[in-house]
């Protein structure tokens, strides 16, 4: 008789629920004091910053840490980004329920997921098999259904889903791959960091008009290294 008053208490005493909720106002407090201050202000994009658990994303030891205003370590020297720059990088490609996203960089699966409330389908390229098997389990479990995830160098691109409605890439690359580029549909748009290591990199824009690229630098950024699959 014991035991399932025990196991009655126990859950009612779980501070699962406490936690959640804790963290949805962290969630809240993230969009208001980090996001809308700086300028963020597509509804769409707000609301999938309110609601993608990005406690999920980051290492289980630092899920306090997920709402600060920072960019967070997640194994193997890479970093899931800024919410405030995940959340501006998502603003400028200006996503529709229709549209068509590829990623290049998955990483935790944390931008993927935020792309992934708001647009129709989101493909995803990581070249960390580990992160890559990891942010494919995390997302399925979560029921992202309309994220994709390809291990492999995102340099190519994803052919056989060409052409993109937007890409977003999130490591910093020495300039941009053209195979990107042409992967791009006419009138889209394109967010990439440029320039070198670790340095000087400048968060681009870029727009296919009549087939041509048109740039706009939008501000300074530091990325991890966008790196390249030894040539077999
Ligand atoms: N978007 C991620 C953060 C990415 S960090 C998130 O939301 O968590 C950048 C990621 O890009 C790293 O995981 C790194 O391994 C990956 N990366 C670097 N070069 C790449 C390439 N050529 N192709 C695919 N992924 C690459």
């Amino acid at each position: 008789m014991l035991m399932p008053v025990y196991i009655l208490l126990s859950f009612l005493l779980s501070t699962t629920p406490v936690q959640e909720d804790a963290y949805k106002a962290q969630r809240e407090q993230m969009v208001e004091q980090q996001i809308k201050r700086r300028g963020v202000s597509d509804k769409a994009v707000l609301n999938a910053m309110r609601s993608v658990q990005r406690h999920l994303f980051v290492p289980p030891s630092i899920a306090n840490e997920a709402y600060t205003d920072s960019a967070l370590p997640i194994g193997y020297k890479q970093t899931i980004s800024q919410p405030y720059m995940v959340a501006y990088m998502t603003q400028v490609i200006e996503p529709t329920p229709d549209m068509k996203v590829l990623e290049i960089g998955t990483g935790s699966g944390y931008q993927a997921a935020v792309l992934a409330e708001i647009v129709k389908q989101v493909y995803t390229i990581e070249i960390i098999p580990e992160h890559g098997k990891m942010a494919a389990a995390r997302l399925k479990q979560l029921g992202y259904d309309n994220v994709e995830v390809k291990i492999g160098d995102g340099y190519a691109g994803w052919k056989e889903h060409a052409p993109f409605d937007a890409i977003v890439v999130t490591a910093g690359a020495e300039s941009v791959p053209p195979p990107l580029f042409e992967q791009l549909k006419e009138g889209g748009r394109m967010v990439i960091p440029v320039g070198p290591v670790y340095m000087n990199q400048t968060l681009k824009l870029i727009e296919k008009k009549r087939g041509e690229a048109v740039t706009r630098n939008l501000m300074p950024v530091v990325f991890v290294p966008f790196t390249r699959e030894k040539q077999k």
